[in-house]
């Protein structure tokens, strides 16, 4: 029944004579029983006249047969003496498959495409002797001479990658760079502050020790007089307290100012800001300036808003805004002295202005007065005992309120200081500054 003991042309003849083709067909059709020779199968096969899906392995095998079946029973791939067929013995030695080389590729590439999670990848498996791709490796032992190597789908993708590493390179190196540069700027800064600072304290000693010198020696020398006389005069006495009372006002007035000057530069000023009546600024100020604004010889003159206008404003800040303006339209001034003290308000502005009748600024002074250690007239300065902080310290203290400070002059004919402050105060209301 399975065909084995009848040679294949007098199967066929008895196939023929019985007529039905279907047994033969299915016959050679059936590869679950014992096997029929592949000469005999393919004999049948021709004869029949039609296609049969295994006859070309068939041919192959029958090939094989013929030619290598004795060969090597190595349990690697090997090849057979047939162009583009190899062979892989099973482990018993008892079964020899057959692969052509496209399906090993096939199997192989489906096999590492399966194994693998780099979906840009496809790999390219190589039978020996082909020109494979130089950084191809060895499939291993069980593929002798077959290599694999690896090939981008997207062949832009390392071009890509490649760019986007190159951008993110340099992206780092601006990055670094700027952050040196930054550092350095801060670093630069820096050293200029604390050379600025160093050189402010030099100038500051020297001023402050030049300046306090002049009103201690002559409140020495006024004291040291008093005491000398053996009877003291009530007239003489007076005249000399008043006179020492100006030396401790003018000292007291220069240590003020050293003080808020150094505040100022070292940021720790302080600043409370709350509604103030300007009147009580004026009225303090003035208070302040003690006898020099009330003397015969000075004629004050004061310009008020009417009402309780309020500000909002570091109270002690702006009294010492209006002493210094005040001290220098005093300093600055020949007797008869006129000094006008001005109050307005306009536009959510307080105008406080200061105006005497004094020597003037000269237009080219107008603006480096208000540099600190700057005085116009060293000689007069001397003379008057002023250290060149007055206006600095004005005109920061006036900023810290979002201000601003203005001269108008001409020399020989008086000098208005205006000082313009919003009456909300600032908006941001710092505490130092
Ligand atoms: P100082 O202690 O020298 O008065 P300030 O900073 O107050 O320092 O003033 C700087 C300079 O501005 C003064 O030395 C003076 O030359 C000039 N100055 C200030 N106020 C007046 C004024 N009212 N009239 C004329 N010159 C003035």
């Amino acid at each position: 029944a399975s065909g084995r003991l009848i040679a294949a042309d007098e199967m066929l003849l008895a196939v023929r004579l019985q007529g039905p083709r279907d047994r033969l067909e299915a016959l050679l059709n059936d590869y679950t029983g014992n096997a029929m020779p592949s000469a005999q199968r393919l004999f049948l096969m021709d004869e029949l006249g039609k296609a049969f899906p295994t006859s070309n392995a068939e041919r192959i095998a029958l090939q094989f047969l013929e030619g290598d079946a004795s060969g090597s029973s190595d349990a690697a791939l090997g090849r057979t003496r047939i162009a583009g067929v190899w062979r892989l013995p099973a482990s018993s030695g008892r079964i020899t498959a057959l692969y052509r080389t496209a399906a090993v590729q096939k199997a192989t590439q489906d096999f590492l495409r399966e194994s693998s999670t780099m979906r840009n990848i496809s790999f390219i498996v190589s039978p020996p002797e082909t020109v494979a791709s130089p950084d191809a490796i060895p499939a291993g032992p069980e593929l002798p001479g077959w290599t694999f190597s690896l090939e981008l789908r997207d062949p832009a993708l390392i071009e890509n990658t490649v760019h986007a590493r190159i951008a993110s390179y340099f992206w780092i190196g601006y990055v670094m760079i700027a952050c040196l540069a930054m550092t350095g700027v801060v670093v630069v800064q820096w050293l200029r502050r604390e050379a600025r600072l160093a050189r402010l304290k030099t100038d500051l000693v020297a001023v402050v020790s030049h300046e306090l010198r002049t009103p201690l020696s002559s409140i020495r020398v006024l004291v040291e007089t008093l005491l000398d006389d053996a009877e003291l005069d009530p007239g003489k006495t007076r005249e000399y307290l008043r006179l020492i009372d100006g030396e401790n006002l003018r000292l007291a007035k220069l240590i003020e100012n050293f003080l808020t000057f150094s505040r100022l530069e070292r940021r720790r000023q302080q600043f409370d800001f709350a509604p103030t009546l300007v009147a009580t600024l004026v009225e303090k100020a003035v208070t302040a300036m003690g006898d020099r604004l009330s003397s015969p010889s000075c004629q004050l003159e004061l310009e008020m808003i009417a009402g309780g206008a309020t500000i909002v404003a570091d109270e002690d800040a702006l009294i010492r805004v209006l002493v210094n303006l005040l001290d220098n339209a005093c300093k600055y001034s020949r007797e008869p002295r006129r000094i006008r003290i001005g109050a307005r308000e306009a536009d959510g502005v307080i105008t406080l202005s200061v105006q005497d009748n004094g020597i003037g600024v000269a237009p080219r002074d107008q603006r480096r007065i208000f540099r600190r250690f700057y005085q116009a007239d060293q000689r007069l300065a001397r003379e008057t005992g002023g250290c060149g902080l007055g206006l600095s310290i004005v005109e920061s203290l006036v900023r810290a309120h979002e201000g601003e400070v203005r001269v108008e002059s001409k020399p020989g004919a008086g000098s208005t200081f205006t000082v313009r402050i919003p009456v909300n105060g600032p908006r941001t209301m710092g505490k130092a500054a």
